[in-house]
């Protein structure tokens, strides 16, 4: 981090990304001052030498420069945080890593492509990483220089600086991108849009504004617009407003995309390029099987079109794709046992990506449920017709089933639910875990609800 030598810097929020910005700020010369409600967060810290202090207290900001906020700390809604409160009372600026990773990496111009490293930024509410890890994984193998950081892997303070020619892939999350003061990529990715985390950001308005501001004014050189929503619609049509016609690429998997403009979608299985009313490339997705599903192919051609905006060739992209091992938790097939496919789609926290994954397979035995979302399933709902029958989990699991239109049998465990689910299941079927919500109510993250999955489905194959 640069700018900051000398100056002391409050960092709100001791977690992974709390720690990560204090050490950077220290190796940038500035005093960093923490402060967690948690007393073992503060002790880690204190562990590592990093000094802590009350930050509600009165005149805690006087001397400082700035205010870094993780992203797991509600800064404004539903409850003011007090500490943010404080900050801006005493006109200190609040920030978070990301806005100091980008006000600290000094990006090249587009025109200096070959040498300067660039940043591509990833946000929308689904396939934000499984896209990221898509583009890293096609400049991985083409030999180019990549990191991922952000809201998958490594923190964005903690990547190496970047080399000439290097790419720093990121993923970012509407908590990171509300509150991050500089955000600017050099190309942005947006993938689409649906009611998520609704408490947090004041409803879908304030939600959309968030992910927004990755595109704000002084943003992005290359956009890549995912355009089956009227949000996504809305944004590549001011993005294009008076710039170069290659300045926003359209994605697509509902409609053919036509027009003048540079576009990228996906029908019955194929991926098509289209610049200028001519096409410029196409990949059979059919072939690809890490990525199944209408969603899976919206990500492939978000990443296929951020790959062509560095100027990666259609058949390099393509090679590439094939090597694409899938990420954990994400549609991931972990067993097939006589006729009978098991998906771990733990990830799958909100009813967009749930109806997603539903749709993605057939005869499902469906696993769902846990701590709800604002918003109601009725989206489910609509997207049913694979379901065979849904076991739902959860503490609230007898509320879940009660708004699903399926056939549904309440378990409330994992264990009870893969028992119930692979008891019923015949060759053909899918048992899927796709829970339609998030998991604090019976595990610490999606990924140990995962696991739980995965470990429950493993023993019983295996006895
Ligand atoms: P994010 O990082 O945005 O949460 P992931 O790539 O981790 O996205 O995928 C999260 C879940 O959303 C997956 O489990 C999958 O079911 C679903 N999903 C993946 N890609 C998409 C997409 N393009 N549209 C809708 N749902 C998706």
């Amino acid at each position: 981090v640069t700018g900051m030598t000398d100056r002391q810097v409050a960092v709100l929020g001791l977690g992974r990304s709390g720690l990560s910005a204090a050490r950077a700020l220290q190796a940038g010369g500035a005093h960093p001052v923490c402060w967690d409600d948690n007393p073992a967060a503060r002790a880690t810290a204190e562990a590592e030498g990093f000094s802590c202090r009350d930050l509600t207290e009165g005149g805690a900001f006087d001397e400082v420069a700035a205010l870094i906020v993780s992203p797991g700390i509600p800064h404004l809604y539903p409850t003011p945080n007090p500490v943010v409160a404080a900050a801006l009372r005493a006109g200190v600026p609040v920030d978070n890593d990301i806005g100091l990773f980008f006000r600290s990496f000094a990006t090249g111009d587009w025109d200096n492509f070959d040498t300067a490293p660039r940043v591509i930024a990833v946000t929308g509410s689904n396939g934000k990483s499984t896209t990221a890890a898509l583009i890293h994984h096609i400049l991985t193998d083409v030999g180019r220089p990549a990191q991922l950081a952000g809201n998958i892997g490594r923190g964005v303070l903690d990547i190496d600086p970047a080399i000439d020619g290097e790419v720093v892939v990121l993923e970012l999350s509407s908590y990171q991108t509300e509150l991050a003061r500089s955000l600017t990529p050099d190309i942005a990715v947006f993938t689409n849009l649906s009611p998520d985390h609704l408490d947090r950001h004041a409803g879908i308005g304030g939600y959309f504004a968030a992910k927004r501001r990755l595109f704000a004014e002084g943003g992005p050189d290359r956009a890549i617009v995912g355009v089956d929503e009227i949000e996504g619609q809305f944004l590549a049509g001011q993005l294009s407003e008076g710039a170069a016609d290659d300045r926003v690429i359209r994605v697509s998997v509902s409609q053919k995309l036509d027009g003048p403009g540079w576009q990228v979608f996906a029908r019955k299985g194929f991926l098509a390029e289209y610049r200028k009313g001519r096409q410029a490339g196409s990949i059979d997705l059919r072939q690809i099987t890490g990525l199944p599903g209408a969603h899976n192919h919206q990500n492939a051609c978000a990443a296929y079109a951020a790959c062509r905006a560095l100027g990666l060739a259609p058949r390099v992209i393509e090679q590439a794709l094939r090597s694409y091992p899938g990420l954990p938790h994400r549609s991931q097939i972990i067993a097939v046992a006589e006729g009978v496919t098991y998906v771990n789609d733990s990830k799958a926290t909100n009813v967009d990506s749930a109806a997603k994954a539903l749709s993605a397979f057939s005869r499902i035995r469906w696993i769902c449920g846990g701590l709800e979302k604002e918003g109601g399933l009725a989206q489910l709902n609509a997207a049913s017709d694979a379901v065979a029958k849904a076991y739902v989990i959860g503490r609230e699991a007898a509320n879940f089933a009660m708004q699903l239109d399926v056939e549904t049998e309440i378990c409330t465990t994992m264990a009870e639910a893969v028992a119930r689910a692979m008891a019923d299941a015949e060759p053909g079927d899918t048992v899927l875990l796709a829970p339609a919500a998030a998991s604090f109510d019976q595990y610490d993250n999606f990924e140990q609800r995962g696991e739980d999955f995965t470990a429950e489905v493993r023993a019983r194959l295996a006895g």
